[in-house]
């Protein structure tokens, strides 16, 4: 028989298929073959620094800005879903509630090769991506009208990206998102049942158990969720009690960016070369000294599809035991 489990982050419920399982191994895919390394139409390839909007951020020792010579460079999303502006809310029809699309959408690419991904850069670049995502996190804080930040990376078509050359997206949105909302309800809830952080009991829960767990490090703990909702879906939880990634020290930071190389090395070793999604859990800015949210990272490979029944139900089918899935990944050599 199938499990319902619930995710104790959301409340939300998965369905463990068992009878459907497959095993561990049964997920790899053949390795799609890499690009190139440069590529003549990519905005993001060095060199072509002035096809995308003026940078806001870029590392290089020399040269000049929005030239080559750069190793991490931050960038306006030329087609942002939110640009900069005064916030108008109205109701249409007397019935509507809507606002202008007010907020900031920012691209950082990783490197400037186009086929470098992340399981194979040097743990210095992913250091340096990971200072520079938090050094635009605390500038778009600033902004008056951002109330948190999405941060997501998107890799593959099936994960729904458009552009070939590795990138992160930073979103500061004028509004807190239901998702995170709900987050936010379950780990105040959780804080008024029981006296402490969610996360941090679930650190200290796995660590014990440790049947979920893939790898454990000073700073972070690696899982597979008990309510996985999809196949080798990853968790990296940071065991520091900190409400958002803007509270990392630069040395958290640094860490965070060697954790998620190895984590995405397992995850390529394991599946391929698998398209995937990363995104962070942060905390609203005015949430984070309330002492309730814990920040997290999320690598949800895309192994499997959204169809009807995850629609209808937002209850996702998970064809893989988590229980299974992390000591395969724990024991994977990469
Ligand atoms: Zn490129």
């Amino acid at each position: 028989m199938s499990e319902i489990r619930q995710d104790v982050t959301t409340n939300e419920w998965v369905i463990i298929a068992t009878e459907r399982a497959k095993r561990p191994h049964d997920f790899k895919k053949e390795a799609k073959a890499l690009p190139p390394e440069f590529v003549e139409k990519c905005p993001f390839c060095p060199g072509h620094e002035d096809q995308t909007p003026p940078e806001v951020l870029a590392y290089r020792k020399d040269g000049r800005p929005n030239g080559p010579g750069w190793w991490v460079r931050v960038i306006p999303n030329k087609f942002a879903a939110l640009v900069p502006g005064e916030v108008e809310r109205s109701i249409e029809d007397g019935f509507f509630r809507k606002m202008s699309g007010v907020g900031r959408h920012e691209v950082l690419i990783e490197s400037p090769k186009h086929n470098l991904y992340f399981p194979f850069i040097e743990d210095h670049q992913a250091e340096e991506i990971m200072l520079a995502l938090r050094e635009r996190y605390l500038a778009l804080q600033q902004d008056p009208h951002a109330k948190v930040v999405i941060i997501f990376k998107n890799h593959g078509a099936a994960a729904g990206t458009s552009l070939e050359h590795p990138h992160w997206q930073m979103v500061a949105t004028p509004i807190v998102p239901q998702s995170l909302r709900r987050r936010l309800a379950a780990a105040t809830r959780y804080f008024d049942d029981n006296g402490g952080c969610v996360l941090c009991d679930m650190v200290q829960m796995e660590r014990a158990a440790k049947k979920r767990v893939v790898e454990e490090t000073p700073e972070h703990l690696v899982i597979h969720p008990f309510a996985s909702r999809s196949p080798f879906e990853t968790w990296i939880l940071p065991k520091h009690d900190q409400a958002s990634f803007g509270q990392v020290s630069l040395d958290e930071a640094k860490a965070l960016g060697r954790i998620l190389r190895r984590t995405l090395a397992k995850i390529f070793a394991i599946l391929g070369n698998p398209d995937y999604n990363l995104v962070m859990h942060t905390a609203p800015f005015q949430d984070e000294a309330k002492g309730v949210f814990h920040w997290y990272l999320r690598v949800i490979p895309r192994v499997s599809t959204m169809a009807g029944f995850e629609i209808g139900s937002g209850i996702f089918i998970n064809t893989a035991l988590p229980e299974e899935t992390a000591p395969f990944m724990r024991e994977i050599s990469i």
